[in-house]
């Protein structure tokens, strides 16, 4: 079996909050079904605030915050039997992450919190329903000023069974069990305000908000620089090429056969479910060899260098779909807008796990994680900043016009993000250095 452990990681819809510790769960056939019905509701909710944000316009007043949504809530839950049957936690904490995700949707790079669709987005948040005394960051009790009474926060309900199992309260649902793993972080039992239960490719998985451990910096001062590409997954600016292991030739395969197997089988019979599980446990496996590669990169860049540069990218914009493209001299027909030639490409992007390598490098890397604007990094000479696309002959190789350094197209990327945003580059001169190879 995969995955059983817990791992630190992240999915990018979901995780608002900042770093988590996740853990398989192992709910009985009823609790699935009660957290199913707690994933609609989320999603229902959720999706009723987006479409109240989607209908504001500039120059109108503004769209209800998290605590008139709230009192909406309460009304929504009087009116409709079906929402009211459900439980309210589970729907007030979709619009807290609602909340968040609008909050962050500058930070997060994916914009716009857009709609939550069945079987893709299956999630919901629960706050811990322990009340625990806080304390201030000496260790003295947190008191409330108006009252002078201890504060008291929340934290989620959780024991632990035995040495590889325990377990956590779920409104509804009673104690359901997660799997910790042998060794290491996940082998204690998390300690967390909230946690998160989503449900993807036939597995439930908790993940508990944690703060871990910044790791501490080597102290050497190295600035390192990392491109992201499709090619290579991440070239660093020391000349090392990193890649994300990627699905094999063999499982790629063998998805597209269950894949294709489902859409013959009849409808609604158990053949189709089966052949979709199938796809759906190839593409889990593929997805944790992700995640691990990202925890693991993050990790090195975390202790080797003082500062690590990124590009910045819009990964949201990158993996949008292609746009369609009228045909001028036939309304209603449109041209061939090579949509099958992006998708294969947001696919390789995705895969690449590009936002998550960045993420989990500043949850480790505190402070210590700069992003670089993207533009003209592929075709800028990192020595002499000369700017030429002819500089650039093919995917890997670079040659500048201008003073004929060579170098891998890649590695002089991850040179110039490096070099950083305000960089004291040198300005290009057309007569210097023309046809010569500089090595650097
Ligand atoms: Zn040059």
């Amino acid at each position: 079996m995969l995955c059983h452990g817990p791992i630190v990681a992240l999915g990018p819809y979901w995780d608002y909050d900042g770093p988590v510790a996740r853990f398989r769960m192992y709910p009985t056939r009823e609790q699935e079904e009660q957290m199913l019905l707690h994933c609609a509701h989320a999603r229902y909710v959720w999706n009723l605030a987006v479409e109240q944000h989607s209908h504001w316009r500039k120059g109108h007043k503004a769209a209800p915050g998290f605590a008139e949504q709230c009192r909406q809530l309460t009304e929504a839950r009087r009116e409709h039997e079906w929402l009211g049957a459900g439980n309210q936690t589970v729907q007030v904490q979709a619009l807290k992450d609602f909340a968040q995700a609008k909050n962050a949707k500058f930070t997060s790079g994916f914009g716009e919190p857009t709609w939550r669709k069945r079987h893709r987005h299956e999630g919901f948040r629960i706050i811990g329903d322990d009340r625990v005394p806080e304390f201030s960051d000496d260790g003295s009790p947190r008191v409330n000023v108006k009252t002078g009474k201890q504060v008291m926060g929340r934290k989620a309900t959780v024991q632990k069974l035995n040495k590889r199992w325990a377990q956590v309260r779920v409104p509804g649902c009673g104690w359901v069990r997660f799997r910790l793993s042998a060794k290491g972080k996940g082998a204690a039992l998390p300690d967390a305000k909230t946690f998160r239960i989503t449900f993807k490719n036939g597995q439930w998985h908790a993940a508990f908000a944690v703060i871990p451990d910044p790791t501490p910096a080597p102290g050497t001062g190295e600035v390192i620089g990392i491109d992201r590409g499709v090619t290579i997954t991440a070239a660093i600016s020391d000349g090392r090429k990193l890649n994300c292991p990627q699905a094999t030739t063999r499982e790629r395969a063998q998805i597209r056969k269950h894949q294709r197997r489902a859409a013959r089988a009849p409808r609604n019979s158990p053949a189709k479910t089966a052949e979709y599980a199938k796809v759906a446990k190839l593409k889990a496996r593929e997805a944790n060899r992700r995640k691990d590669w990202c925890e693991k990169t993050s990790t090195m860049l975390a202790r080797t260098y003082d500062l690590i540069r990124f590009e910045k990218l819009r990964i949201r914009n990158m993996t949008a779909k292609a746009k369609p493209k009228p045909d001028p001299d036939l309304p209603g027909q449109y041209l061939k807008n090579s949509r099958a030639a992006k998708a294969g490409l947001n696919r390789a992007i995705l895969a690449q796990g590009w936002g998550l390598l960045r993420q989990r490098t500043e949850h480790k890397a505190p402070g210590r994680v700069e992003d670089v604007p993207a533009p003209y990094t592929s075709l800028r000479c990192s020595p002499c900043g000369w700017i030429d696309k002819n500089s650039r002959k093919s995917q890997a190789e670079f040659v500048c016009t201008n003073c004929g350094f060579t170098c891998n197209a890649d590695a002089n990327a991850a040179n110039n993000i490096a070099a950083g945003q305000d960089a004291d580059i040198p300005r290009p001169r057309r007569t210097a250095g023309a046809g010569g190879t500089t090595t650097h």
